[in-house]
């Protein structure tokens, strides 16, 4: 493989600069290089700059001194150099030993030469390292397979995908975020050796997948690799080819998930709810006696799959809990009257209930024609919604107008009677029955307390 040159315009952040500098400046080699270099040739701007280095961890920490080096990851050569109150790593050249677990190598071992570096990394387009003044050094062929937007592996795929599993789920995550073609023999590679994902831990598996799930061309990552996504979430399996017999809608179960998908704002927990809104489909499917199916309970079924699906995933607990509300309550009704937004915020919150609206949108916009007269009613929920809230119109206990305190003052006893007695009140003031105005609650309240009394 030659090297090749590439000169490219970027302007650096000050400090990547400084470090590779000061590094240069004391003898080493210094670069930035990985996703870094594969984003300024895509003309995307970096997220991170990751930064490689021919001086060992020592030696880093002896260019930038002890206090403003964390060794994050020493056994893999990180050092992690704070530069103006921002974190840079910084990692050696190194060469992975052998694999034996299809995740983790047996040994680092450092080395001056980043051509060795660069060929331990996972896909041509990761394999570059760019100098300061924009010299990009491409020892794979990296740069002609982002001009052709083809993802391959360094190397021989089933060699590199035998070593760690996750570059398996790496492919298809760049594939989703950029729209990457995967070659040939990498393809092969990918469906040949699935299985082996099962060996990953929850952590790594969840990172890659939370990306995948939020590129622009998940969909049609998921059609041709839903084998894939089948080993790690057997769960969704049966959506696929699951006709609904049902005039609401065109699709099968899975192609109506990804059409749902497709319709919501790219982040993780809005992706992951439609991606698992209808996976209790398959297992609650009857068919009455005019051949119309039904899907009676999906939805709390759906709910405790998802709760399954994100503990062995390992993902974070309000990410988890979201999710499994939005799933639990997909077609909850939103009429469009201010005591139903007022009874949706005080059950929710806006944040919440927000996010449920844009669940139902998404769900809706993948249903047949006939059905989609409810994005309209969405609209005017949303209208009542936005004036309920500019009114400041009361929703919780917060807002209410009169408080625990107050019902003390007024011979109430502290305990559970006192609590349900402010509830009755918010719920009266939430539908409507009550205004929110102190004396008119409070002799509210002393009715309930009078009639307890006689009880
Ligand atoms: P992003 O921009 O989303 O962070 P990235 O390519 O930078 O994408 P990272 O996980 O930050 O992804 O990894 C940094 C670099 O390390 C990659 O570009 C690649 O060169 C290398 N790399 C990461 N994971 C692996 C792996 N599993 N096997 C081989 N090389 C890897
Ligand atoms: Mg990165």
């Amino acid at each position: 493989m030659g090297r090749k040159e590439l000169i490219v315009r970027h302007s650096f952040p000050k400090r990547v600069v400084e470090i590779i500098r000061r590094l240069e400046e004391n003898g080493y080699e210094a670069y930035v290089v990985g996703g870094a270099v594969r984003d300024i040739l895509l003309g995307t701007p970096p997220d991170d700059y990751d930064i490689t280095t021919s001086a060992t961890p020592e030696e880093v920490i002896a260019v930038f001194g002890e206090k403003n080096c964390y060794p994050t990851g020493l056994a893999h050569g990180t050092v992690t150099v704070v530069k103006g109150g921002k974190p840079f790593e910084v990692t050696t050249f190194r060469i992975d030993g052998d694999y034996a677990d299809a995740r983790h190598p047996d040994e680092v071992r450092f080395t001056r030469s980043l051509e060795e570096d660069v060929k331990r990394r996972d896909f041509t387009v990761n394999a570059m390292a760019v100098k300061m003044d924009g010299t990009v050094l491409d020892f794979c062929g990296g740069a002609a397979d982002i001009r052709k937007k083809l993802l391959r592996t360094v190397g021989d795929p089933a060699t590199r995908f035998g070593e760690d599993a996750l570059r398996i789920l790496r492919a298809l995550r760049f594939a989703s975020e950029y729209g990457f073609a995967i070659e040939e023999e990498t393809k092969n590679a990918i469906h040949a050796q699935k299985e082996d994902l099962l060996k990953l831990s929850a952590e790594r598996i969840w990172k890659e997948l939370s990306k995948l799930l939020c590129g622009p061309e998940f969909a049609s990552v998921m059609r041709e690799y839903f084998d894939v996504f089948s080993v790690i979430l057997p769960e969704i399996a049966p959506m696929q080819g699951f006709e609904q017999h049902n005039p609401h809608h065109c699709f099968d179960v899975l192609e109506h998930t990804l059409v749902a998908m497709a319709n919501i704002p790219a982040d993780p927990v809005l992706r992951l709810t439609m991606l698992l809104h209808d996976v209790g489909k398959p297992a609650c499917f009857t068919m009455d006696d005019a051949g119309v199916g039904h899907f009676l309970g999906h939805q709390k079924l759906g709910a405790e799959m998802a709760e399954q699906i994100l503990r062995r995933l390992k993902v974070d607990s309000e990410t988890r809990e979201t999710v499994v509300l939005l799933v639990r309550d997909h077609d909850i009704t939103m009429e469009p009257t201010p005591k139903i937004a007022r009874r949706r915020l005080s059950r929710y919150g806006e944040k919440t209930l927000r996010k449920l609206l844009l669940v139902k949108r998404a769900d809706n916009a993948a249903h047949s024609e006939m059905c989609r007269y409810r994005l309209g009613e969405l609209d005017d929920f949303e209208k009542i919604l936005d004036q309920v809230l500019k009114e400041r119109q009361c929703f919780s206990f917060s807002m209410l107008k009169i408080d625990g305190k107050d019902l003390m003052e007024n011979g109430f006893q502290a305990g559970p009677f006192l609590g349900e007695t402010l509830r009755k009140l918010l719920n009266a003031v939430i539908d409507g029955d009550l205004p929110n105005e102190k004396e008119v609650l409070l002799a509210r309240a002393l009715e309930l307390k009078d009639g307890k009394n006689k009880h």
